[in-house]
């Protein structure tokens, strides 16, 4: 069996990176794109992102034999000063490309240095939302790392979504914990672990929460960045899984399967 990474920023991984991942059996990924914490001069930077994503990046991974596919976000963490209602429509054009899976990462992140004023964010979040449910597209929700946080905008996002009537089986909650799991399973949608250093998730307490939860609804990611990550988390989950006494079917579903029914892929 294949793995598949959920969500990893394939902007910041190595030719080398590639390799293990390939090696490793990680062969499908899919990946978001953003300046992030830079404020781009202009909306048409953003764009030159998207291109670059679609243009470059996937055949990068295609050339390990890794089958990679976009996300295409307005995000938080790198917001327009101008020029806002015009990207809006470009990404409904987007959504239409091949290799194009979802919107993301999107959401609130009070940590953002472009604007972290939460009402602009539920703005932005909205009117992405809407372009979601106009296309029938999916949509992965970032969520912040502190935990009061994590569940707070949680609860936040499961609301806007359910007065904009959005399909939840078409939203992927990212960076998900014990603290949330059960929330976002609740509503309906799914629920992404990010395996990464920085945010102190092991490939064990994934391991862990999987096995808790039991779902066809939970799925692994690296979110590999620039900060601490191991691009090879889903195959080490994986490992863990199976340390821990989990079967096959659960490891393949978390692993693989669920990212792959989660984005239609
Ligand atoms: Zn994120």
């Amino acid at each position: 069996m294949y793995y598949f990474d959920a969500h990893m920023h394939l902007t910041d991984i190595t030719h080398a990176n590639l390799k293990d991942m390939a090696l490793h059996n990680i062969r499908g990924i899919v990946s978001p794109v953003q300046l992030a914490g830079t404020k781009p001069n202009s909306p048409d930077t953003i764009v030159d992102m998207w291109d670059f994503q679609l243009g470059k990046q996937l055949s990068r991974a295609k050339a390990f034999m890794i089958d990679a596919y976009a996300m295409i976000g307005i995000s938080m963490v790198a917001t327009p000063k101008n020029g806002l209602e015009d990207l809006l429509k470009l990404q409904l054009e987007y959504l239409e490309k091949p290799k194009v899976v979802a919107i993301g990462e999107v959401g609130f992140e009070p940590g953002s240095k472009t604007n972290n004023d939460t009402e602009y964010q539920q703005k932005l979040l909205e009117a992405q939302i809407d372009n979601a449910m106009k296309m029938s597209s999916c949509i992965d929700i970032h969520l912040p790392n502190v935990m009061e946080k994590k569940v707070l905008f949680t609860e936040k996002c499961i609301g806007i979504f359910k007065a904009r009537g959005m399909d939840m089986k078409k939203v992927i909650f990212d960076h998900c914990s014990d603290a949330n799991i059960e929330m976002v399973l609740e509503a309906g949608a799914y629920a992404a672990i990010s395996v990464q250093p920085w945010r102190k998730v092991t490939p064990e307490t994934a391991a862990e929460w999987i096995l808790k939860y039991s779902s066809d609804y939970v799925m692994v990611d690296s979110d590999a960045s620039g900060l601490p990550s191991d691009c090879l988390a889903v195959a080490k989950t994986a490992f863990a899984l199976e340390q821990a006494g989990a079967d096959k079917v659960l490891i393949e579903k978390a692993c693989s399967l669920n990212c792959q029914a989660a984005y239609g892929i």
